[in-house]
């Protein structure tokens, strides 16, 4: 059996006691019950024995043995078992089979679309995020063995293709794969872009949709009912009474959709898109204010220095506490725009880069709508970029041209994980986002104000 993977997933190797984070630092490792008595057993008489039993304590809150007990953490936050070289003592001495499986799988990430299993990368993991926004042929996708995804019976099932809303997943991914890797428009385009697809659509593809199971029968029903409603309001003589022209005729969901996916990546459709951005205009300190919200609101929950510290820094550059959220903005658009003449390439390629990245991690079939699903992708952009524009060395390097590439590189490794690790998944952030986006059309519009702000 093979999986699918990017390719910088297939490179991946975790590099232990060389990996400047660790995957559990700063974070609760739950246990399954099936695991935990594996490991019972294997540690059974031996020195390992009164460890397990100290170190792990069942979960109340469990209520389906998936999460049956929780590793203990040492005072600087990582797990009670890993050693002194960052190694992690169960593996090293009883091997992979009786790790968590978050520890055994981390940082992939897997899922199942039909039969075939997928496996993308966490950027909450320092060398996934060097793998995946440094290297250009990173996303491209291709075959891995399956034994390389570990565990693939944890990977999700996220289209099952037996309803419409997942039957067409597939190819609505590939329009929007294919979109964000438009780079003849600038990337804030190309996300608009996806957020107009997603609008277009969504009227009639949404879970649970119904659309498609009417097909060419409702094309027929819906042509009688037209040609019928015209008789009744003598907008024709019956006499003439014939069914619409193609010009006419409502569409089947199935045309609509592959029309909407096929214009969306247009070049004519994306000059127009393009156009019409550059043209709005919104202010920018809303933007500043809910980047800066998000932050604030994970600092008081989480304890990693290394992201507390960064988060301190990032304050300080756009002003400190007290700064207005315009004042903060202004300051970002004269990093932006200086950014994009220095190292605008190697920027764009980080922001594409985590974007068809997202779009494999986050299935979009897990969310209420599409619209919804890119509204976080972008949310998500937006917060990266606004803590890229005040890391310490981004801003220093904006003064002195000549600094090598590989300064911006680990700058943009950094936030990328920091933010992956400590903001993109956790529940205050999905909240807030839930919150934000709003609901239908509303979401499009607070979508454009996140988008100008890229
Ligand atoms: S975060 Fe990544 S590189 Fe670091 S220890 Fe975990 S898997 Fe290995």
């Amino acid at each position: 059996m093979t999986a699918s993977a990017p390719r910088y997933m297939a490179r991946f190797r975790c590099i232990a006691e060389a990996c400047e984070d660790t995957c559990c630092a700063g974070l609760t490792v739950p246990i399954s019950e099936s695991r935990w008595s594996l490991l019972r057993q294997k540690v059974a008489g031996g020195p390992d024995e009164a460890r397990v039993a100290a170190l792990i304590t069942p979960n109340p809150g469990d209520t389906t043995g998936s999460q049956a007990g929780i590793l203990g953490k040492r005072a600087d936050g990582h797990c009670a078992f890993l050693d002194e070289a960052k190694l992690c003592s169960l593996q090293r001495k009883h091997g992979e089979a009786v790790l968590p499986d978050g520890c055994s799988v981390f940082p992939r990430v897997l899922t199942r679309w039909g039969a075939r299993v997928e496996m993308a990368g966490s950027l909450a993991c320092p060398e996934t995020a060097r793998l995946c926004l440094l290297a250009d042929d990173a996303l491209v996708l291709e075959s891995v063995d399956e034994t390389q995804a570990l565990r693939p019976q944890l990977a999700r099932q996220v289209a099952s293709g037996d309803d419409a809303w997942t039957a067409h997943a597939d190819a609505v991914r590939e329009a929007m794969l294919r979109l964000l890797a438009r780079r003849e428009v600038p990337f804030s385009t190309r996300l608009y872009a996806l957020g107009r697809m997603a609008l277009d659509l969504g009227d009639f593809y949404f879970p649970g949709t119904t659309a498609f199971a009417q097909g060419t029968t409702a094309f027929a029903q819906e042509a009688t009912e037209l040609r019928m409603s015209a008789e009744a309001t003598e907008l024709r003589p019956s006499a003439e009474a014939a069914p619409p022209d193609a010009a006419e005729a409502p569409r089947t969901a199935d045309a609509r959709l592959t029309g909407i996916l096929r214009d969306a990546g247009s070049m004519d459709a994306l000059e127009a898109l393009r156009g019409q951005l550059e043209a709005l205009e919104l202010p920018g300190g809303p933007w500043a204010g809910i980047c800066g919200a998000v932050l604030r609101s994970r600092e008081a929950h989480v304890s990693s220095p290394r992201f507390l510290s960064l988060m301190r820094d990032v304050r300080a550059a756009y002003g400190g506490a007290d700064t207005s959220p315009d004042e903060a903005w202004r300051l970002h658009v004269t990093r932006r725009t200086a950014l994009e003449s220095l190292r605008g390439e190697r920027v764009q390629q980080y922001f594409l880069h985590h974007a068809l990245n997202h779009v494999l991690r986050h299935p979009f079939t897990e969310s209420q709508s599409l619209l919804r699903a890119v509204f976080f992708l972008v949310l998500r952009a937006s917060v990266v970029r606004w803590v890229l524009l005040g890391h310490p060395a981004v801003v220093a390097l904006l003064d002195s041209p000549g600094t090598p590439v590989a300064t911006l590189d680990a700058a943009a490794v950094e936030c990328f994980q920091l933010v992956a690790k400590h903001v993109e998944q956790a529940p205050q952030f999905l909240e807030f986002a839930e919150g934000l986006a709003g609901e239908g059309p509303e979401t499009f519009a607070r979508l454009l104000i996140l988008v100008k702000g890229l």
